[in-house]
Formats: structure tokens, sequence, C-alpha cells
């Protein structure tokens, strides 16, 4: 169903799950490392793999940064809550429940304002609360790595424990055509704080930040709320966008086919661009919530609270404003820039040294192609601003030009090493010795007697012909510049 169509009938109503995995050296309830990753299981000790008899003491800087999260998202701070068992059977678990929060988060009621094509979005949060996560399972011996078809399944608990914070939304009512950008930028936004608060590495690639997207459709007009899916684990900024917009159009259609909306989880598919049906949803009362009894009460004392209210990251509007005026941009530059995910890397690659236009130019551009080329969000493309800025400085240096410099990029996205590298491994600096460019410059007069002639008689403006001659013999890597010169001085 075209998308207009969509639009024409029903309002969407959004809601976002994302899970932030913190960067604390330990886990949520134990000392292991908060590392996943290395030698399976290596990682556990009897509290993680629930043992009989373990007891889990909770992670001082995990409630830190939960709290952190939280102010930064203009929640009220609970006074006094606790954690608790969510109860179900699954391998990756040990415990055969979660932990987690259920009733009394330690975040709540908070929002974020969220830029989409210069409007402002108020995105509401009803909670932010604390839990654990799984360990992950293989499957092995079959052909798709899914339990399909597998021998057998092997679980690695060392991510089991690693602490979690969930940011759950409000609807997210009233977007309409925007409610697929609005929950890309939601989600942007949000790491982009997250990694100003420094608590996650927040990469959505490695699993770091995980976002469920939830959505509803509702009869154009009538106020009410549909019934809704669930599409977990949609891991990059681009997929979130692209997910809404499928299933806003998976509703319509079952919706105007006169059918019903089942209420489930379903799994996203980046290679296909859908989602697929995956397990009934369950309801809170199908996980037995009760309050965990082997941790006492989480009470952050208002001075705390206070204290880690002064260590909050500038308020991103606030920043945002104070960039655009700090680089010169233009509402439109900057407007693409946020659009593009791109506001901290411009940033970086600023700080790196590279001028406000130059790191615009080449995020925006040339990397901005590759991350739609590639399916890949900006921030996870292989290259660092440090790398954007330094290509910039060997074009202000004059090694390479503006059109080597994109053989440069070329070859840091492939893995070649560093940009200096590049330009060695390619052989891709200007020549900007005389010698070399003196032949080609002859031997491009020579080719050209009537334009030779022309620059004799003053018309300077025709030299333009034998630069790019020269350029073309030299494969693009002599210093146009120098060539001009050169011509000049033997045609004058
Ligand atoms: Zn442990």
């Amino acid at each position: 169903m075209p998308f207009d169509d969509v639009l024409a009938a029903y309002d969407p109503a959004l809601g976002l799950e994302v899970h932030v995995e913190l960067n604390t050296a330990s886990k949520m309830f134990c000392g292991c490392p908060a590392v996943f990753g290395g030698e399976p299981n290596a990682g556990t000790c009897p509290t993680c793999l629930g043992l009989p008899g373990a007891m889990p003491v909770v992670n001082g800087k995990a409630v830190e940064s939960a709290i952190r999260i939280g102010l930064a998202l203009n929640c009220d701070i609970a006074e006094w809550c606790r954690f608790a068992r969510k109860n179900y059977f699954y391998p990756d678990m040990p415990k055969n429940f979660q932990t987690s929060q259920y009733d009394e988060p330690i975040c709540f009621d908070g929002y974020m304002d969220v830029d989409v094509d210069g409007e402002t979005y108020r995105v509401e949060i009803e909670r932010a609360h604390m839990e654990e996560d799984t360990g992950k399972s293989l499957h092995v011996g079959g052909s798709t790595g899914r339990i399909h078809g597998a021998d057998h399944s092997l679980v690695d608990y060392n991510r089991a424990g690693i602490p979690l914070i969930e940011i759950v939304t409000r609807p997210i009512l009233g977007a309409g055509e925007k409610a697929p950008e609005v929950a890309k930028a939601y989600v942007a936004q949000l790491r982009e704080l997250i990694v100003a608060l420094g608590v996650s590495e927040a990469r959505m690639d490695q699993g770091n930040l995980r976002a469920d997207v939830n959505l509803s459709l509702s009869p154009k007009g009538s106020g009410t709320l549909g019934t809704r899916t669930e599409t977990k684990n949609v891991n990059s900024f681009r997929s979130v966008e692209r997910a809404v917009r499928y299933e806003m159009q998976r509703h319509a259609v079952i919706l105007s086919g006169g059918g019903s909306i089942l209420q489930e989880t379903r799994h996203w598919h980046e290679d296909t661009g859908i989602t697929t049906s995956g397990r009934e949803k369950s309801d809170a009362e199908d996980y037995r919530y009760f309050p965990e009894p082997d941790l006492v009460p989480v009470a952050p004392s208002r001075e705390w609270v206070d204290e880690l209210r002064g260590t909050l990251p500038e308020n991103p509007t606030v920043r945002r404003a104070r960039l655009q005026a700090d680089w010169g941009f233009s509402d439109m530059e900057m407007r693409d820039t946020i659009g593009a995910g791109a506001l901290g890397l411009v940033e970086e690659t600023i700080a790196e040294g590279a001028a406000p236009q130059a790191a615009r130019k080449w995020w925006l551009g040339e990397l901005a192609r590759r991350s739609n080329e590639d399916g890949v969000d900006i921030v996870d493309l292989p290259i660092t601003p440090a790398d954007v800025a330094r290509i910039q400085a060997l074009v202000d240096e004059k090694v390479v030009n503006d059109k080597l410099a994109r053989q440069v990029f070329e070859g840091v996205l492939a893995g070649e090493g560093t940009p200096d590298e590049v330009v060695e491994k390619r052989g891709l600096a200007v020549v900007s010795d005389d010698g070399a460019l003196g032949a080609a410059v002859d031997n491009a007069i020579a080719a050209n007697p009537d334009v030779a002639d022309k620059i004799r008689d003053g018309k300077v403006a025709a030299a333009g012909a034998l630069i790019g001659a020269v350029m073309k013999e030299m494969r693009g890597q002599a210093d146009a510049g120098r060539v001009r010169e050169l011509i000049l001085e033997k045609l004058s």
C-alpha cells in the first residue's frame, strides 16, 4: 500500500524501548568483568551463573549511570525503589528469571525534544530502569545459525549480568508522515546523549544500544490506540526508520482488508527490509514479577542526585545552538548534519583540527554516500574523525588534491591503514616536482599548439585545457597550481 494511502486512513502511534549496555568495569550484581567476548564463560562466577546460594550485590557505578541517564532525560529520580524478578525460562538466562525493575523504576516521567527537519517533537519518557543482560546462545550445525535445523546449542554466559538500562517512551502520537523519521531521530539523539554522558560505548552494530520498535495504527481522527506489534533488536538508525515504515504499511494492509493485528513480537530482517512473526507478546502477569528478596532497595540521597546533576553534559538544544554559532553553519547545513547523524562526528573532526566546512563536506558528502551505499550508519563506518581531519590536512598541505583525497577515503574505509599509509601504499601523493611536471607540460604544449598560441597571445584563460592535459597524463596526481605557473612561464 502506498505510504500516502496509509496516512490518509490511519494515525500511527510509535513507542520505543531502547536498551543501553553500560560500560561499567564489572557486572550489575557481581564482580565479573562487564566485557562480552573473549574465552566463552571465562567471565562468570556463581552469581551470574545463577548457582544456588549465590548472593547478588548492586553495582554502585551502574546506579550512578542510571541516574545520570534519567536526569539527562528530564526524569524524576525515585527516592526509593527495588529490583524485581521477571520470571521466564530461557537457556541463556541461568537463574530462570531476569533481575529487572517493574513498578518501581529508578527514573520516570521524563522527556526528550527531538528535532526532525527543523521541527521539534517532544518524546515523553515513561521510565528508565535498571536490569541485567542475558547470555548468548550459539546454535551449531544448521546452515542459518538459527535454532531450526541446528544439531546442538552452546551458551556463553560472559554477557549474563552486564548492566543494562532500558528506556521506555510513552506512545508517540501526532508524528503522522514523519513517524519513521521521528523514530530514527529519537534513537540517534538518544545515542548522542548516551555518548556525551560517557556511560556506554553505544555502538548499535555491537549491540551496546538496541532498539525495540512498537507500532500501532488507529483509524484517522479516532483518538484511540490500536493493537501494537513490537519489532525486536533493530540495530541501526536506518533500520529503525525502515522498520516503522514497513510495519505501518503492513498494519494498514491488514486493517483495510478487515483483518486484525495480532499482538506479538516481530523480527526485523535487515537484508530484505521486512519483519516476520516472532512470539505472541506476553502480558506482564505472565512474568509473575515480584520484588527481589536478595537485594536491598536502592535509595539515592537527594544530595547525591544533585551532585550527579552537576555532572551532566550540556543540554542538547543549547549545545546545538552553540555549535552552529561556533561553526558558522547555516540552518540548512546544521539540519542536514543532524539529520545525517553526523553532529558528534563533525564536532570531533573539528576538534582534531579540520575547518568546520571541510569536516561537514566530507561527512555529509563522501561518507554519507558510503553509509547509504553500504547500508551502514555513518557512525559505524570504519573511519575515525581523526582520519578525516588528517585527510583534510593532507589536502591543505597539498600532498593530495580533492580528487585523490577521495581515493584516500576509499583506502581507509577498505582497511588499508591510516591516511598517510594509504597515500604511501597507493602512491597517491601529488607531484609538484618541477622536473616531472616540466616534461608533462612540454608534452601538453607540443600536443596542443593552437592552445599554446592563444596563451602566447595573452589569452591566459586557455591554460585550463593544458592543465587538463597534464592532469590526464599524470593520472590526476599533479599540483594543478604549479602546473599553471609552469605553463605561463614557458609560454610568456
Ligand atoms: Zn559473575
